[in-house]
Order: C-alpha cells, then sequence, then structure tokens
C-alpha cells in the first residue's frame, strides 16, 4: 500500500466451492481504492495462486505441488494474507467484507456478522446447497485469522427483496411460499453497483427503467426501477432463467419429472446435468466459453449461440413488460462486457422496444452503443461485486 494508505484497509472475500477470490481496498478520505485483488484457484485439487496490483499487474502466480498444497478455505486464506502481508505495510484490516449467495427472506440488507447471523446463514444451507457451505467456510476461517476485526456479509439475494409478491411467488399453494419457496434471485451485488454506477453518473438515468444483462458463466437480467429491483430471471436458485455457461436455465418442469420417472435418472444425474452439462458447454459440446464457441462456427455452436441469443432476447422483453417499458439496456460481466457478436445477436429483433446497435460502437466495446437518438440507450458497464462488499462493509464499520 502507499505511504499515504498506511491507515487502513478493507478486505474483500468471496469463497467459492473450490476457489477463493480477494481484494483489497485502502480506505482514504477521499474514498475507497482497490490496491489488490486474486484468487485461490483449486482448492482440494492443484491449488493455483495469483494476485494483482491495481493496474492488474500480476505478482504472484504460483502452483503447489501436492506436498505444499494448502488445506482447504483456511489454508488458501493464510497463502493469501502471507502474500498480503508486506504489502499491507503495517494497515490495518478495518473490516472484511463477505460475498454470501442467500440471505433468505429476512436478510434484506448487509449484515455485521455475529453468532446468530452465523446460526441464520447456517440454516440457509438447504437453499443453496453448492455455495452457501463454502462462503460460511471463508467467514469462519477469515474469523480465525482475524479475532475481534468486524466481518459483513453481503447478500446475493438482498437486492431483490424489493421485488413484489406478485413477481416473488411461485403458483403454488401459499404454504410453499410461506416454507421459503420462492424467487430470491441472484447476481444482487452486481445489479446494485450498476444501478448505483448509473444513479451517480446521472440522476435520471439511475432512477428510470433499466434492464441489466449480467451475462458471465452465472448469466441472469434484472428490471430495475427507481433504482430498485422489480423483476429477476434467476429464481428459487441460480439454475433458473436464460442458459449459462454450463446450467440450463429455465426449463419444463415436466422433463425432471419425465428424467426421473421415466429415464430412471437420478436426483444426482440431473442436478449433475444441469448445473455442469447443459447451457452452452452441452448445447455446443465444445466449452462454456464464449470465445471457444465463436471459433468452432460449427452448426452445434451457431446452435448454441442462437438458443442463448433468442433467450436473453426473450427475458428482456418480458423484463419490459415487468417494468411498463425500457429507458436503457446494460451489458455486463464476462459476456456482455466483450461478446460483441453476441450482443449482437441478442439485439437483432429487439427495434419493435427501441433497441437498436451501432455496429461501429457495439464492436469497439462501446460505452454507449445504441443508435444516436434512440429512445433507449444501450451501455456496457463493468460490473464490480467486490467494490459494492467493500463499500457496504465500510458504510457498516465507519472510517474510524
Ligand atoms: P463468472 O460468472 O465466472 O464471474 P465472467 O463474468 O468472468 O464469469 O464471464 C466469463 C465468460 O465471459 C467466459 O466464459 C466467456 O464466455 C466470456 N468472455 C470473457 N471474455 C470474452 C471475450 N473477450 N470475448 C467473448 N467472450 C468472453
Amino acid at each position: 500500500m502507499s505511504p499515504e494508505a498506511k491507515g487502513s484497509a478493507l478486505l474483500v472475500l468471496n469463497a467459492g466451492s473450490s476457489s477463493l477470490k480477494f481484494a483489497v481496498f485502502a480506505v482514504e478520505a477521499r474514498g475507497l481504492t482497490q490496491r489488490y485483488d486474486g484468487q485461490m484457484e483449486g482448492i482440494g485439487a492443484a491449488p493455483h495462486f495469483t494476485l494483482r496490483d491495481a493496474t492488474g499487474a500480476m505478482l504472484t502466480d504460483r502452483r503447489f505441488s501436492e506436498t505444499e498444497a494448502p488445506k482447504g478455505h483456511e489454508g488458501a486464506l493464510g497463502v493469501i494474507l502471507a502474500a498480503l502481508s508486506p504489502l499491507l505495510d503495517g494497515a490495518s484490516i478495518r473490516a472484511i467484507g463477505h460475498r454470501v449467495v442467500h440471505g433468505g427472506r429476512d436478510l434484506s440488507a448487509p449484515v455485521m456478522i455475529t453468532d446468530a447471523i452465523m446460526a441464520k446463514l447456517h440454516a440457509l444451507v438447504p437453499l443453496a446447497p453448492l455455495h452457501q457451505p463454502h462462503n460460511l467456510a471463508g467467514i469462519e476461517a477469515a474469523a480465525r485469522h482475524f479475532p475481534g476485526v468486524p466481518q459483513i456479509a453481503c447478500f446475493d439475494t438482498a437486492f431483490h427483496r424489493t421485488q413484489s409478491h406478485a413477481a416473488a411467488t411461485f403458483a403454488l399453494p401459499p404454504r410453499f411460499f410461506d416454507q421459503g419457496i420462492l424467487r430470491y434471485g441472484f447476481h444482487g451485488l452486481s445489479y446494485e453497483y450498476i444501478a448505483r454506477r448509473l444513479a451517480a453518473e446521472d440522476a435520471a438515468l439511475g432512477h428510470s427503467r433499466l434492464i441489466v444483462a449480467h451475462l458471465g458463466n452465472g448469466a441472469s437480467l434484472c428490471a430495475i426501477a427507481g433504482g430498485q429491483s422489480r423483476a429477476t430471471t434467476m429464481g428459487f436458485t441460480a439454475l433458473d432463467g436464460v442458459p449459462m455457461g454450463t446450467r440450463s436455465g429455465q426449463l419444463d418442469p415436466g422433463v425432471v419429472l419425465h428424467m426421473l420417472d421415466s429415464l430412471q435418472m437420478t436426483s444426482k444425474d440431473i442436478t449433475h446435468l444441469l448445473y455442469h452439462d447443459s447451457g452452452l458447454k452441452g448445447m455446443s459440446g465444445i466449452s462454456q466459453d464464449v470465445r471457444a464457441i465463436e471459433a468452432a462456427g460449427t452448426e452445434a455452436a451457431e446452435a448454441a449461440l442462437d438458443h442463448f441469443a433468442f433467450r436473453v432476447r426473450r427475458e428482456i422483453g418480458a423484463l419490459a413488460a415487468s417494468i411498463g417499458g425500457i429507458d436503457a439496456l446494460v451489458f455486463t460481466a464476462g459476456i456482455g462486457e466483450n461478446a460483441h457478436g453476441v450482443r449482437a445477436r441478442i439485439c437483432a429483433g429487439l427495434g419493435f422496444l427501441g433497441i437498436n446497435l451501432d455496429p461501429a460502437a457495439n464492436a469497439a466495446k462501446g460505452p454507449e452503443i445504441g443508435r444516436a437518438g434512440d429512445p433507449v440507450r444501450v451501455l456496457i458497464r463493468p460490473t464490480d461485486e467486490e467494490a459494492m462488499i467493500a463499500e457496504h462493509a465500510l458504510a457498516l464499520v465507519g472510517r474510524t
């Protein structure tokens, strides 16, 4: 950290099943400045540690042999902290912000973690069994490394707690809603970041009718009005909505019943199929990565990209209907920010909504890619979930 930043820093942790991503922000008078980020990938298999500075320059890139591999998230955090320690240069850790996938129905904003909160978060594990346990393991590891340092949980679901009952419910008897079977929605930290950033750029735009397309390996869209989520494509789990890198997205529930009853597939087989072998990867038979699919140019690759674009386009129409129109369409995340061919496929046929791309601006990555003078603005904005978490953490603990 630079000498003037010696005071304090915020650490952001995002623990996945086999990865621990992190970012470090300096707390300065003018606000938060990201200083470092990186990740430990391949936890439990072949760990790979990378650490970058704020310019993106790689400071550490290390693979571990079997004998020296750090154990679990706790071991990974130890390696991360050992690498950060000399860089922190005496700066104290003011707080640690954690990304937590599920906050359930009650937690509609970031919270300071206490024993009671941890108990609540553990109780939500059945709602997100693939993510929540790893998020909680990250919190527990950080609490052991930094006793006494405030830990803050920021939820992917929280931003969507403003959805109406009509938007959040399934058409099931109410007892299921009462048991927590409802559309929670995810990617909330990304949507909140984009909505706040647009509002900071232009207050009128930030409060207008926005549709944000977060298209990465995980993909969803959100209709935002007045800065609040009104509807989103992911539902009870992060499996619903548009197709993704390896996830199927929305599926007629009858297909699952047929797989169980007629194809004799087990729930484990189906879970694996729908989370890991479907979506762009399953359809193309090539990869989950749009770059590889575009390069392959096979019939199956074309079919996968066409279907992906069709479903995203269809959701844009549906979400526009949910908020009575659209003033701006915003693309974000890996595919949304980079894949101009996919953006072009999605927007082709949306002219009826007032959405038309300027092909040159689209190829040049914008940031404004709609045709000049059209009623709907089309924008590209990079998302930054870590910055959103850091902002929330700072708001909860204060500067001093
Ligand atoms: P995650 O959900 O894992 O955070 P990202 O938001 O990083 O995912 O998105 C990763 C995906 O973005 C890749 O799998 C790839 O499909 C797509 N992508 C990234 N860069 C490019 C690019 N330059 N051109 C096309 N697609 C890209």
